[in-house]
């Protein structure tokens, strides 16, 4: 999807704003010789940012207004070194919080509902974005943070909680104690706001039906304001983002080329009103594509599909990006295999070669089987692999994380 005009003017905005500036990042484009943007292309011309810069501007060299309008700022984790820092304006925070009351409108949820706020508050951005957006809204907000489970349960019966804002892994907590102390009939639950770890469909459903909800998926990440850029639709097919507030590209990540709309490649951010600490071309590194026409909900605002994985699960094969993930979910539509399998990739003849190894019990054709894989990853994904089908219980089982990805190119 260009980047549109009106898009384009409010870049060539933050352009002028980091370039007046003089910070970290204003530097940077005044030495890459960037001036005003005429048209799409020169847009992709634009340098990427990256979160090494974002380090080496700590602790607040991104700012880009002066301090007295600095309001507050997050930090993403530093358990891998410097953390980064964002300063916000008092327009990002009110920004941010409207557009987390979109995502909340989106999935239904109105100023009747009782939000129970189950991520961590603090320097990163989750608790304080939910609770921003829940009360913009005009909901009741109920600010647990994270843990101690007991008291979560007993706000969620006496307050009659509606609907839920948590990770994944908590709600999906959250409703196995809930059936272990059969206390399901005093639950009012009706939705559920999950921030956008990668999950299984296995998961999603378990978590659905253990507490009786539907489910809605929320993105975003401390660098681009927060969680709330974007979210799930009732179709479920991929996540609304709000395009006048962020510009999405979709790059390879290799060449840095732009990507056609449908295709899988990584999440390239640009902010076009932020005032804190705007950011040009900024990648993610999440992977996932923009999905082509208009989504059957009836809401106009453009979608990225689900979250497959990160860039560095990438591998190259015969010239084509290919991401486990997307092998992962191609062997997810043969009910006749098993939930195990083994990717191998090697490098024979001068040629890379990648070979999927599933299981699945006697009954079947095991060559026919192998042929379906291999044509349905041809149609998928673009090149042939070889497929081996074995006996259930052939592939090795490990108490620990299995390793189902070996790369036997650098050996
Ligand atoms: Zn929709």
């Amino acid at each position: 999807m260009k980047i549109s005009e009106k898009q384009l003017e409010l870049v060539n905005d933050r352009i002028a704003a980091l370039i007046k500036a003089d910070n970290f990042y204003g530097k940077k484009l005044k030495e890459a010789g960037v001036t005003t943007l005429q048209s799409a292309e020169d847009f992709e011309k634009l340098p990427f940012s990256e979160k090494k810069d974002l380090r080496d501007a700590y602790p607040l060299g991104l700012m880009t207004v002066p301090e007295e309008q600095i309001v507050r700022i997050h930090s993403s984790s530093g358990t891998t070194g410097t953390p980064v820092i964002i300063p916000y304006t008092q327009k990002d925070v009110d920004d941010w919080a409207i557009q987390f009351k979109r995502c909340y409108e989106l999935a239904g949820i109105t100023n009747k509902d009782r939000i129970q706020v189950t991520p961590g508050y603090g320097l990163w951005t989750a608790g304080i974005g939910f609770q921003n957006g829940a009360e913009r809204l005009g909901g009741m907000v109920i600010p647990m943070g994270p843990g101690n489970t007991d008291k979560q349960l007993q706000m969620m019966m006496d307050l009659k909680t509606t609907v839920l804002c948590s990770t994944s892994s908590y709600s999906l907590l959250l409703a196995e104690e809930i059936e272990k102390r059969g206390i399901k009939d005093k639950i009012h639950l009706k939705k559920g706001v999950i921030g956008s770890e990668r999950w299984s469909d296995k998961m999603r459903e378990s978590i659905s039906k253990g507490l009786g909800i539907e489910l809605y998926d929320i993105y975003g990440l401390t660098e681009i304001y927060g969680p709330g850029i974007g979210i799930s639709c009732k179709e479920n097919k991929g996540m609304h983002y709000w395009d006048d507030y962020i510009y999405i590209e979709i790059i390879d990540p290799v060449t840095g080329e732009n990507l056609p709309d449908g295709q899988l490649g990584e999440i390239v951010i640009t902010t076009l009103v932020k005032e804190g600490a705007p950011l040009i071309r900024y990648r993610t590194h999440d992977l996932s594509m923009i999905v082509p026409g208009e989504c059957a909900c009836g809401c106009k605002f453009p979608r990225i599909g689900t979250i497959m994985g990160r860039t560095d699960d990438m591998i190259k094969i015969k010239g084509v990006n290919v991401f486990p993930s997307q092998i992962e979910e191609i062997l997810g539509t043969f009910p006749e295999i098993s939930s195990e399998y083994q990717i191998r990739i090697s490098h024979l003849d001068g040629k890379d070669t990648m070979r999927i190894y599933v299981e699945t019990n006697g009954s079947v054709d095991f060559n026919e089987l192998a042929g379906r894989i291999k044509d349905k990853v041809k149609s998928k994904i673009g090149f042939t692999p070889i497929v081996k089908v074995v006996e259930i219980g052939l592939l090795p089982r490990s108490e620990k994380k299995t390793v189902r990805v070996i790369d036997e190119r650098y050996d």
